[in-house]
């Protein structure tokens, strides 16, 4: 089995390297910020509940997100592992992703940490956008669609923003990473599982470091 964490602030590429590591792995890969936005889109009762509180760049409850990954993931897709992205996001759910994974018998590999300036997020966060139907990601300045408006990958021409990612709501993004997300770092750093990886380097860059820190 092969399961890791992925850190970062909002905007490091943490979904974007993840959804290689699940190619090249075939492992699942649970982005919790996807699961809400799926909920969101429902209407379920987590979606309504969830939807205000990410509007405004703040963290849905502990409790919601613990359960959300429990029941994630026990399902098949994951048998061979896990990328976490966006969970734990704070000492509680860290506690509990503990105890979740020691009654399953199963532990941390790798817990990879991706470093990008502050500046260099505001910047890619502000210019983001993903295809609505197969969620691949682009971005104004550094990644636009071959064709303007469809996606390179499914032909869709249903283009999407994020409505987190403005500037306002990314400050505060950007300031719950720093003051509930980043305490954990030391836990895992502790259990000698914190890797660090250069976010700014160029995307395939970047997945090639992680794989020679996994390998
Ligand atoms: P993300 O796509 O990871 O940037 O997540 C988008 C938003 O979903 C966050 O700003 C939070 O409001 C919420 N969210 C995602 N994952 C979690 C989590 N593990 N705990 C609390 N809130 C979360």
């Amino acid at each position: 089995m092969m399961n890791l964490i992925l850190f970062g602030p909002p905007g490091a590429g943490k979904g974007t390297q993840a959804k290689r590591l699940q190619e090249l792995f075939h492992i699942c890969h649970l982005s919790t910020g996807d699961m809400l936005r799926q909920a969101v889109s429902e209407g379920t009762a987590v979606g309504k509940k969830a939807d205000s509180i990410m509007k405004e760049g703040k963290l849905v409850p502990d409790s919601i997100m613990i359960d959300m990954i429990a029941e994630r993931i026990e399902r098949p897709d994951c048998a061979k592992g896990f990328i976490l992205d966006g969970f734990p996001r704070t000492p509680a759910q860290a506690g509990a992703l503990d105890k979740m994974l020691k009654s399953k018998d199963v532990s941390i590999n790798h817990v990879i940490e991706l470093k990008v300036d502050n500046d260099k997020l505001v910047e890619r966060i502000s210019n983001r956008f993903s295809c609505a139907d197969c969620g691949a990601s682009y971005n104004l300045i550094t990644k636009k669609p071959l064709k303007e408006g469809v996606c390179d990958i499914c032909s869709s021409k249903k283009m999407i923003f994020r409505p987190d990612d403005n500037a306002e709501t990314v400050s505060k993004r950007l300031l719950a990473y720093q003051e509930m997300t980043a305490p954990i770092l030391p836990y895992y750093a502790g259990r000698k599982l914190l890797r660090q990886v250069n976010g700014m380097a160029e995307i395939d860059e970047v997945t090639k470091q992680i794989k020679k820190l996994i390998k």
